[in-house]
């Protein structure tokens, strides 16, 4: 072990970990140590989502996701201009394909407005084909803060910025254990032993188990719902300019099977919301006897499934039938069809649960003395990054004044 005391360690090479290490350092807190267990950073949901700003529209005003996507979008979007990150503010729309989801479409807007979006405009079904000519439905929003980012990208310059201000990153570190022998904390991990003030854990599809490890009972289990992806086919690209969205579930935390132009070029189509077998289990070959013994063994989980089962079977069907999957993107976009698209990736989200069986909404950070744990960081935290970043770096500053 070296003798270094380390203001702070956080566990995780996410997003959501490097804005927080460089959240600190920007508040003074200079000697920061990120670990992160895999080879690369960004390798579990940063790098593997939907590359999208999101605007902030959907979410409970007052709520943290509302707040922190806001402050974040924004953020997010000068960060990328100061540093060259590819990105473009490019817009969405949002379509109701039904009449019986206009409701839910006036609700987004109303939220979008309290949420302090300008400039969101109603579209009629002529107008949504301005936006987008292969579109249909009822009635649509188009929403111009949306935008498209590359999030490796972003999460690699925290990294640089991290470094630059003489803190440290660690890959190929997995954190085991904590213990607290006095004043200070020592971080057991694969590549050794580190002290330290204080321990953040940004640790996503894991960060339920890294705080049961420090001590804490974190009253929600994290459940990894799959989003499975396909590519539109190059000579087909031509059906999608920007981003297309159907009106989500209220029910549900999940965005609904949506058309994505990539910032790297090509388009995307999904994702869907399948169960998954094993935290990381990016195919449903990937099964894990131990993280399924751990969800059946948590009474939310049959909650959830009581209150939820239809959905997941249908979601389950659409994940091994194209034919449904494309019957789901035909509602947006009537013309396109099966030989049009070819699958494209996956990525799984960390979804807490609590234990009255439901799908927690909101962001969840907890504190104790000595440490920070996000529990909760689903979708659109990786928007969100950096005033999450300001967020937990804000609890921190007070821990060391006292
Ligand atoms: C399919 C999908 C689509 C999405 N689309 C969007 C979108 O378009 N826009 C948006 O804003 N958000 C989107 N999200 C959500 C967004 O990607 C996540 O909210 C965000 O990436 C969370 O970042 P994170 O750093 O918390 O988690 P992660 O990126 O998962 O990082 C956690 C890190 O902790 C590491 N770790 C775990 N255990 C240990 C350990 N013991 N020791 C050391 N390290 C450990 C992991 O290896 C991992 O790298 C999407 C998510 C998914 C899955």
């Amino acid at each position: 072990m070296n003798n270094k005391i380390y203001d702070a360690v956080i566990i995780g090479g996410g997003i959501v970990g490097t804005a927080t290490a460089l959240s600190l350092q920007q508040k003074g807190i200079k000697s920061v140590l990120v670990i992160e267990a895999e080879k690369n950073l960004a390798e579990h949901q940063t790098g593997h989502n939907s590359g999208v700003i999101h605007s902030g529209a959907y979410y409970k005003p007052g709520s943290l996701k509302a707040k922190l996507c806001s402050e974040g979008r924004e953020l997010l979007y000068s960060f990328c201009k100061q540093h060259d990150i590819l990105h473009e503010r490019c817009g969405k729309i949002i379509v109701a394909t039904e009449k019986n989801e206009i409701p839910v479409l006036n609700e987004i807007e109303k939220r979008g407005i309290a949420n302090g979006l300008k400039n969101i405009k109603r579209l009629n079904k002529e107008e949504i084909k301005e936006y987008e000519p292969y579109a249909s439905g009822e009635e649509g929003l188009l929403i111009h803060e949306t935008g498209i980012v590359d999030y490796i990208g972003v999460t690699n310059k925290f990294r640089d910025l991290i470094i630059e201000n003489e803190g440290e990153v660690l890959t190929s570190c997995k954190f085991l254990n904590v213990v607290n022998p006095s004043n200070r904390l020592v971080v057991e991990t694969t590549k050794g032993d580190f002290n330290c003030k204080l321990l953040i854990n940004c640790a996503g599809l894991q960060s339920d188990r890294i705080a049961k490890k420090c001590g804490l009972n974190p009253n929600v289990k994290i459940i990894p719902f799959r989003g499975e992806y396909y590519k539109i086919k190059k000579e087909k690209e031509y059906l999608v300019k920007n981003l297309i969205y159907p009106v989500p579930d209220p029910k549900f935390p999940f965005l609904g099977v949506h058309f994505t132009r990539m910032i790297k070029g090509g388009i995307e189509a999904g994702p869907n919301a399948v169960l998954a077998f094993k935290r990381n289990g990016y195919t449903y070959k990937d099964i894990s006897l131990k993280d399924i013994s751990e969800m059946l063994l948590f009474p939310g989980f049959w909650k959830m499934a009581k209150q939820h089962y239809a959905m997941g079977i249908n979601e389950f069907r659409r994940s091994f039938s194209k034919s449904l999957f494309v019957k789901a993107l035909q509602k947006l976009v009537p013309s396109i069809e099966d030989d049009d698209i070819v699958p494209g990736g996956s990525g799984v989200r960390a979804q807490a649960l609590d234990k009255n069986g439901k799908l927690v909404d909101d962001f969840r950070i907890i504190e104790t003395e000595k440490q920070v744990h996000v529990l909760n960081a689903p979708s659109p935290a990786a928007t969100a990054s950096l005033s999450i970043g300001k967020y937990i770096a804000d609890i921190t500053i007070k821990k060391f004044v006292r």
